[in-house]
């Protein structure tokens, strides 16, 4: 880590997301920095990183006395909240294939087997 955490634009930067860890129950959860961001932003609350800890609160049990962390590589929010960004990972061609006709998405044809492509290919061609 490069440094202190002072604020939530710190965490924004370096493209860490921030858990809330309650201390009263336990309860913790990783929310991604660009949504608390958007809340921070829209209520002008200052982003400071002390100061913000008086913004949230503990979903599961109510309590204020919740303690702020960072969660460097945000598992927890990408695998809830980022399954349409993970799934835009460009498809590449499967190597050995031609590359799919007009009107099929590259990873249908790569799914595709030999006679599905064949069909594929009469589909787009009629
Ligand atoms: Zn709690």
């Amino acid at each position: 880590m490069a440094g202190p955490v002072r604020s939530l634009d710190d965490l924004s930067n370096k493209g860490a997301d921030l858990v809330i860890a309650c201390r009263a129950c336990g309860h913790d959860r990783t929310v991604a920095i660009e949504q608390v961001m958007a809340v921070f932003f829209r209520r002008r609350w200052s982003t400071d990183w002390s100061a913000a800890h008086q913004r949230f609160r503990c979903r599961k049990c109510g309590s204020k006395d919740v303690r702020l962390g960072v969660d460097f590589y945000g598992y927890a929010v990408r695998r809830q909240r980022r399954p349409a960004a993970l799934a835009a990972v460009p498809v590449t061609l499967k190597p050995g294939l031609h590359p799919p006709p007009p009107g099929v998405s590259l990873s249908e044809w790569n799914r595709a087997t030999e006679r599905e492509r064949k069909r594929l290919v009469d589909r787009a061609r009629s």
